[in-house]
């Protein structure tokens, strides 16, 4: 099989990886990618979120299926271009991702679909804001209609923030707060036959103990032993597949990851958002853990054949990822800073970039994430702290405590 993968970030280089170690990938390409993507696959700069560019190298590579990281080109109708040359595509065409595209679409499918999820509300105006917040009262939580890159939400006690966070964004959701911990489950569907692979958690804000801003994520878990055993089931019948069928109904079934983002509140799992493509940092360690191979797994989906697939198979022990971030992440991340010790196993490269004379240097707000697997999680955690303690990058931000909770059996349903 002839692969081209789609992105540059660390889920891309966690893609490369599992896609390279398949016996049945014999070649793999990557647009745009990064320096730890090359290690791996064939670069071409090409602009990821130009559909018409993406077939028509997909054309000249003679791929058999492209594998779509990031939303921003499933949005921009990537899938739905490379399937119209006859290639096999892994990721949802443009109207099945608005799934993720809009939150206000999300929140309409899963209503028609009868899936558990904060109430909400749709607004365009200050006074509709204004008037969503007093009927569900405090903590806020207020979001971006749009894509924004797992930043676009606030969750606030203060109701001027939550207000300026709404005039701010104009089309906003307003909605209920789901306490309870949080679950990413990753399904891989093509669209009726859904397989579910092994629940992660993250840690959306910067800083340990959950303190400062939202960010695209800054480290990840797995498995998480602390989940009541029936989740996956019940997320499978209550979410997954409602969603599924609902979205066949409308006529535009969705194929590729579903990503779903749960509270497990007191009353249940319930949807905290959808993603239309794999999580990062979550992909890092849930592919760490899969020992099935990940090109057989993309392309039955890719090709309706899913249902055909044998059960997956995962490794035994843990796995876990920690973000290093650049200085100023996630406001004004600081590019352009020399990182040394990054090219070993285990690290994975997202915002980093290849200087002309050779250095590795910082290009982006999450610079790249560790993962390392152990026997069990605090075997795990140490490992990947060891790896964060030979990375050195001026500024560098990370978490302490990822997984640290789970360690110390802190998490509570
Ligand atoms: P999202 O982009 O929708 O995943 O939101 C980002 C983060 O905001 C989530 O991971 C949660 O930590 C938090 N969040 C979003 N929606 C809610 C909600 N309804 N209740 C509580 N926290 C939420």
């Amino acid at each position: 099989m002839r692969v081209l993968l789609i992105g540059s970030g660390g889920r891309e280089h966690a893609l490369a990886l599992g896609l390279a170690a398949d016996p049945s990938v014999e070649f793999l390409a990557a647009a745009p990618g990064n320096p730890g993507v090359a290690q791996v696959a064939e670069l071409h700069e090409i602009t990821a979120t130009d559909p018409a560019a993406v077939a028509a190298l997909a054309v000249e590579l003679a791929a058999d299926l492209v594998v779509v990281g990031p939303e921003a080109p499933l949005v921009a109708g990537v899938a739905d271009a490379v399937r119209a040359k006859g290639i096999a595509c892994f990721g949802p065409s443009a109207a099945a991702a608005q799934l993720e595209g809009s939150k206000a679409f999300a929140k309409d499918v899963m209503a028609a679909a009868g899936v558990p999820t904060a109430r909400s509300y749709a607004c365009t105006s200050p006074d509709e804001a204004g008037r969503a917040l007093d009927e569900l009262g405090a903590p806020y939580v207020v979001k971006n209609d749009g894509l924004a890159a797992g930043k676009g939400v606030v969750v606030t006690d203060d109701r001027a923030a939550a207000e300026q966070h709404a005039a701010d964004c104009g089309t906003v959701v307003i909605e209920e707060y789901l306490s309870g911990p949080e679950v990413s489950l990753f399904v891989v569907t093509d669209g009726t036959a859904a397989v579910p692979l092994m629940p992660a958690q993250d840690f959306k804000r910067l800083a340990d103990g959950d303190a400062g801003p939202n960010t695209g994520g800054m480290g990840a878990y797995a498995p998480l032993d602390w989940a009541p055993d029936d989740l996956v089931d019940r997320v499978l019948t209550e979410t997954v597949e409602p969603t599924l069928a609902e979205m066949r109904r409308r006529g535009t079934p969705f194929s590729g990851l579903l990503y779903v983002g749960l509270a497990l509140t007191p009353d249940g799992p319930k949807v905290i958002e959808f993603n239309a493509r794999f999580g990062d940092p979550e992909t890092q360690v849930v592919l760490a853990l899969l020992e099935s191979p990940l090109g057989s797994l993309l392309n039955a989906a890719a090709t309706g054949t899913l249902a055909q697939l044998p059960p997956l198979r995962w490794r035994e022990g843990a796995a876990i990822t920690v973000v290093v971030a650049s200085q100023n992440y996630p406001a004004t991340p600081r590019t352009g800073d020399v990182i040394d010790g990054a090219e070993v196993p285990g690290v994975i490269h997202a915002g980093t970039a290849r200087r002309a004379d050779g250095a590795l240097v910082s290009a982006g707000g999450r610079v790249l994430s560790v993962t390392a697997t152990g026997s069990d999680l605090a075997a795990a955690r140490a490992a990947a702290y060891a790896l964060v303690d030979g990375v050195r990058l001026d500024g560098a931000q990370f978490r302490t405590d990822i997984a640290l909770g789970a360690v110390e059996g802190r998490i509570k349903l």
